[in-house]
């Protein structure tokens, strides 16, 4: 898995750190409040059981499937929930928990569908930006890392459903998408 690997963007322990000084600054702003901590499956699941350790203020956590890329590389265009929230999402504050903003067309989708249904307030935490790709309007507001126009893996982010698992964040050597 690692021999795949072409450059490594972001080591263990960056993203630790990180993902720790975004914790605090949640537990901050937060303060006296419980959040609905909404996942979205499965690239974020990494991101979301580190955050949440790192969270001081209660929390709940539920999970949210949305389409994706697939196999492919290059984003589809169209948003499709998979599975969605199993809570009521009406008077509650939400942070959904992302693994990587791209176009942005995934969450410029999502977060007015969570105010639709009455949340008193959606906000979107997320590992990864690409801001070079942004076509739809996206407020972030936890951003772990800006990351330049590559596709990336590891820390929770696939490619063909592999590499979810390394604890730190790459790009995949060119030979890997040709084999
Ligand atoms: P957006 O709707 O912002 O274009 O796309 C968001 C989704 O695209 C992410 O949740 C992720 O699944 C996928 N994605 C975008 N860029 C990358 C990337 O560089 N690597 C991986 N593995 N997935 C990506």
């Amino acid at each position: 898995m690692d021999k795949d690997v072409k450059e490594i963007l972001l080591t263990a322990e960056q993203i630790q750190q990180r993902v720790a000084e975004l914790g605090a600054q949640i537990t901050a702003d937060y303060e006296g409040k419980t959040i609905l901590l909404c996942g979205i499956l499965k690239g974020a699941v990494t991101f979301f059981t580190d955050l949440s350790r790192h969270i001081r203020v209660p929390v709940e956590f539920d999970f949210l499937s949305c389409s994706s890329y697939g196999s492919s590389t290059t984003s589809s265009g169209f948003v499709k929930i998979r599975k969605d929230l199993d809570s009521e999402v009406e008077g509650r504050d939400i942070l959904i928990v992302e693994d990587i903003i791209d176009t942005g067309t995934t969450l410029s989708k999502l977060v007015p569908l969570l105010q639709d249904r009455g949340a008193k307030s959606v906000r979107l935490a997320t590992i990864l930006s690409k801001p070079s790709r942004r076509i739809a309007d996206v407020t972030v507001d936890y951003n772990g890392f800006e990351v330049p126009d590559a596709f990336v893996v590891g820390y929770g982010l696939d490619y063909n459903g592999f590499y979810r698992n390394l604890p730190y964040i790459g790009i995949l050597k060119e030979e890997v998408y040709n084999k």
